[in-house]
């Protein structure tokens, strides 16, 4: 579910002085066109563009999306693999959660506004401005417990 529009994103944008360039718009439009539950990670990303013949350099994309979470546009991800991976982020209170396995990096979604709250009040009490709230949780699915070699 992208919440999200072009329109609503760009305006935005705009009201922050950031101005949506072509590279900028095209690497949006990737990350609103993802189906829920994908997550992209600079390389995931520099690999699409090439397919669809946009020759971005890899260092302008890491650049961008750190700008972009910066930015609360994108979330910055830490999903076990080694690398951050990125998804688009959504306005309050539209944020889901990760569920993670350490083991095959499997990963489900959750949402849950009780946590939404706790983040909400807590940035309120602050005098902070929510950008996003995450939680990730790391666990072992069921898969890899049935799998996993006794010591
Ligand atoms: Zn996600
Ligand atoms: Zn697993």
């Amino acid at each position: 579910m992208t919440v999200y529009t072009t329109t609503s994103l760009k305006a935005e944008l705009n009201d922050r002085g950031w101005r949506l360039t072509p590279q900028r718009e095209t690497i949006l439009h990737i990350f609103q066109d993802l189906p829920q539950g994908e997550h992209l990670s600079a390389e995931d990303l520099h690999h699409r563009l090439e397919q669809d013949g946009e020759g971005i350099s890899l260092s302008t994309i890491y650049r961008t999306l750190k700008l972009m979470a910066r930015m609360g546009i994108l979330r910055e991800l830490e999903l076990g693999e080694g690398h951050k991976h990125y998804e688009i982020n959504q306005p309050y209170p539209h944020h889901h959660h990760h569920l993670i396995c350490v083991r095959c990096n499997s990963t489900i979604e959750f949402k849950n506004d009780s946590i939404l709250k706790i983040g909400a009040k807590t940035a309120q009490k602050e005098g902070f401005h929510l950008l996003d709230c995450q939680m990730t949780i790391h666990a072992i699915c069921p898969q890899c417990q049935r799998s996993l070699v006794p010591v």
